[in-house]
């Protein structure tokens, strides 16, 4: 038990504490470390499930504060059943989990989902248990939403609680990330520490009403009415309409905005003094430790420009900022608690030579045996054997030279792993390094370009306040400074409000320190969407923004994710190329923005391109036997189970794929033509495909070979549209023609509805989320009202339903 310190509750006494706590499960509502009398804080029960470590993070920013609120929280991973014990708590008990983008529960979450759900389970199991729930939902790569998969796990577990008796003390809260978790996160954090409050003391009462020998349960049923109101018309965003409005609301506004996505939001509380900003040079919030904090700097007439130069401000950007902003007091996020220890040590030269290759094929061996004990040990249900280095056997530009985006496909030789065996509608994960050019500038932005050979020692440190520190598991030990900026950290990832918030207590210039203050404020929030969020901006990108910022490694260890590897549909199918893999990818380009003086491109399609530029062909183009050596790169299968043809060959299906989207169904397709040239006799069912593209002659991916699968009868329809060929047509044909996939669904409603719904089949859809799977899943609905003659409600389940029986499948991304 623990013991936590003066501030007794004034709303509860103290009376039989050993009995109902302790460390672990079956805990009371007390936490206390000896026998009574003693002053104790009330504890409650936070639990997280977390892919990407956002839910994590808003978790510990919970358990973090709790202590101000006079609070105790005992944080767990969901998955971590060892150290909590719902059949026993009677404590509250507060859920933060989010959702991936397929709408699968995160890895440490999925073992709990399973559990919960056993069928076995009576439905008063939980009648004891008194929780709260925030979903939080994000795109494997950001995008916007697939809407039946919204917060699928957090509806999933709410769902179940209450068939198992829980009773919900705080209205629920869905945040999207598509529109910006702070839009529900806020107010729902807001209103949180009061929720617990009157829970407990309903629980309390309730505890002593049990004691007296009184029956009944005393909880509410409903949310408890004394709770403020925090905007909890925003708390369930669960329709489109509402997510659209939200989508307006945080685009013109800002109303709510504030502490970005993370652990900030949990630390954001509001005060209300105002005060200058300290002199430059000085450590203005430091001495405020980790409370929060409100600044008021009045903005100079001339602000100092980006290169140092005076200059008046006339329009806001990056650096600057113009009234009310800029005249407006701050309510900036806590200070969140540093708790690292980073240490370099100098290494003899003898063994320098294996780190110093951070990025050369020397090293290789070692960053498998890194990705193996490190990617594996976060990512749980992967299979180690299915980890690779595997050369390119070929690379082709799909597009021409004068398409907006640049497609590449590139063939992978996996003929020396058997165990790569792929099906179509798999996807598979592409291990990139961070860019050399960006590790050198970060290295000599941190001033530490002499050590990059050196080892990096990280600790905990032990005066650490945060709740749950751990080293993370993704730094191996005895790495070099390189390695880790190199493989281990994702130096690319726009900082959240927290991390600015750190920054700020690092920058040296007044004038610096308060737009920095700004853009992690909640009256910032436009600014910082405007300025850091959608443009991308990376930490290096804003400390040379922010000269005067020197933050030490620390800080960014701490602050960094983890390097993600980028995942790619299979666009090829085993059976007609044994050994090999391909895949088709966009080079992503981000233009220049204030703060980033030249465009660049995506991380893992800015290396790949770079890769294989020397050896890249072009259709038509003979392939030069004399071309230089091709690369390898690592790669990991991550298989997909749902998203697979029919198992029945005689069943019709339709893919909607436009762009690089077509990727898997070119599998899909080159498996059907060896299996109808394999069973002659048997019946096949329709295909359908829709294609999409701008222009007919520039960017219409595997034309050819989409053309070769309509001629041997293996496509039975293709269907193309080009949304931007219209130069020569006049203004009415033009708008008649079809320019994107849903109105070429559109046109063949009929068919295509009666395909789902009378022959049972199957509809795919891959490619971008942002819009094209939105607005497809919008036509689809018009066209089972069109067609069946039902209203929404009623085509809104029958799509469900679809879903539900898995013929209505996504593989979508950003
Ligand atoms: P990053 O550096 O990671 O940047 C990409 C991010 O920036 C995205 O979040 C994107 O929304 C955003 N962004 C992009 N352009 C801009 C801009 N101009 N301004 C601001 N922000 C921008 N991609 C394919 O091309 N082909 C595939 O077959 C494919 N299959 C996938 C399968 C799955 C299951 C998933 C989850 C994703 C798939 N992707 C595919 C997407 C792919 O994984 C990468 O996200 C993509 O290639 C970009 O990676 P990157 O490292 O180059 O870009």
């Amino acid at each position: 038990m623990k013991f936590h310190g003066k501030d007794c509750q004034s709303f509860f006494s103290c009376f039989e504490k050993d009995k109902f706590s302790s460390d672990r499960g079956g805990a009371g509502l007390f936490s206390c470390r000896v026998s009574m009398p003693c002053e104790v804080k009330p504890r409650f029960v936070v639990l997280y499930g977390s892919q990407k470590g956002q839910a994590q993070s808003i978790a510990e920013g919970i358990s973090e504060v709790a202590e101000e609120h006079g609070l105790v929280a005992e944080l767990s991973c969901l998955n971590h059943n060892d150290k909590y014990n719902l059949e026993k708590e009677n404590a509250p008990v507060v859920f933060i989990v989010s959702t991936t983008g397929d709408g699968e529960p995160p890895d440490n979450a999925l073992q709990f989902v399973k559990r919960i759900k056993k069928k076995t389970l009576p439905t008063d199991h939980y009648k004891h248990l008194c929780y709260a729930l925030l979903g939080n939902f994000y795109y494997e790569a950001l995008g916007d939403t697939n809407y039946a998969n919204f917060c699928n796990c957090g509806k999933t577990i709410e769902r179940r609680l209450q068939e198992l008796g829980a009773k919900q003390f705080y209205a629920t809260g869905y945040a999207d990330d598509g529109v910006g978790l702070e839009v529900v996160v806020d107010p729902w954090l807001e209103g949180l520490w009061k929720a617990i409050k009157g829970a407990l003391s309903n629980m309390a009462s309730d505890r002593t009403g049990y004691m007296k020998g009184e029956a009944g349960d005393s909880l509410k049923e409903t949310p408890d009415s004394s709770i403020p109101d925090v905007q909890l018309n925003l708390l369930s965003i669960t329709d489109h309409q509402n997510r659209e409005s939200a989508r307006t609301s945080i685009e013109t506004a800002s109303k709510f905005a504030s502490a970005a996505s993370s652990s900030s939001s949990a630390t954001q509380t509001a005060v209300s003094d105002l005060r200058p900003a300290p002199p430059a040079g000085s450590l203005g919030l430091a001495s405020q430790s980790h409370g929060s904090a409100s600044v008021s700097t009045p903005v100079p007439e001339t602000q100092t420009g980006d290169a140092g130069v005076p200059r008046v401000a006339l329009a806001a950007s990056l650096t600057h900022s113009l009234p009310p902003l800029s005249e407006s007091s701050l309510n900036v996020p806590a200070l969140p608690p540093p708790y690292l220890d980073v240490s370099l040590q100098e290494v003899d030269t003898m063994e320098q030579v294996g780190d110093d290759t951070a990025d050369k094929p020397i090293f290789l061996p070692y960053f498998t045996l890194h990705l193996i004990n490190v990617f594996f040990q976060i990512a749980g249900p992967l299979n180690k054997e299915t980890l690779h280095e595997v050369p390119i056997s070929r690379a082709v530009q799909l597009t021409r030279g004068d398409s907006v985006k640049t497609a590449l496909l590139l063939e992978l030789d996996i003929s020396a792993y058997p165990t790569m065996t792929y099906q179509p509608g798999d996807s598979f994960d592409v291990f990139c390094p961070n860019s050399a050019v960006e590790v050198e500038g970060m290295l000599h932005r941190l001033g530490l370009h002499e050590q990059r050979n050196h080892r990096v020692h990280i600790s905990l440190r032990k005066d650490t306040k945060k709740k749950g520190a751990h080293v993370p598991s993704y730094t191996p030990q005895n790495m070099s400074l390189l390695y880790l900026l190199t493989w281990c950290l994702e130096i690319r990832s726009v900082p959240k409000k927290a991390f600015l918030r750190a920054l700020v207590e690092h920058m040296g210039d007044g004038v610096q320190r308060r737009r920095l203050q700004e853009l992690c404020s909640k009256q910032g929030s436009a600014d910082y969407n405007l300025y850091v969020r959608d443009p991308s901006l990376g930490v290096l990108e804003l400390l040379t923004a922010f000269p005067s910022c020197s933050p030490p490694l620390s800080l960014l260890v701490e602050h960094l994710p983890k390097l993600q590897p980028r995942p790619y549909s299979a666009a090829s199918s085993c059976l007609r190329h044994p050994g090999k893999l391909h895949f088709v990818f966009n080079v992503v380009e981000f233009p220049a923005c204030s703060g980033r003086p030249a465009g660049r491109r995506g991380l893992c399609t800015g290396w790949l391109f770079d890769l294989i530029n020397p050896v890249l062909v072009f259709p038509g183009k003979d392939e030069t036997s004399g071309s230089p050596a091709l690369p390898k790169i690592h790669v990991s299968l991550r298989p997909n189970c749902s998203f697979r043809p029919p198992a029945d060959l005689s069943v019709p299906f339709v893919m909607v794929g436009p762009g690089t989207g077509v990727a898997p169904f070119i599998g899909f397709l080159q498996q059907r033509e060896k299996e109808r040239q394999e069973n002659p006799e048997a019946k096949f069912g329709e295909t359908w495909l829709f294609f999409g593209c701008r222009h007919r002659d520039r960017d219409y991916l595997f034309r050819e070979e989409l053309k070769s699968f309509v001629s041997s009868g293996t496509l039975s329809h293709l269907k193309v549209c080009f949304s931007r060929d219209d130069q020569e047509e006049d203004a009415a044909a033009s708008a008649a023609r079809p320019r994107y996939v849903q109105h070429n669904l559109l046109l063949n409603g009929q068919l295509i509805m009666d395909i789902l719904f009378k022959q049972n089949g199957y509809l795919y859809v891959c490619g971008d989320a942002k819009n094209m799977a939105k607005d497809v899943n919008d036509t689809l609905m018009e066209m089972i009202k069109m067609e069946l003659q039902v209203d929404q409600l009623d085509a809104m389940k029958r799509l469900a339903g679809l879903r539900e029986e898995k013929r209505y499948l996504q593989d979508i991304w950003g």
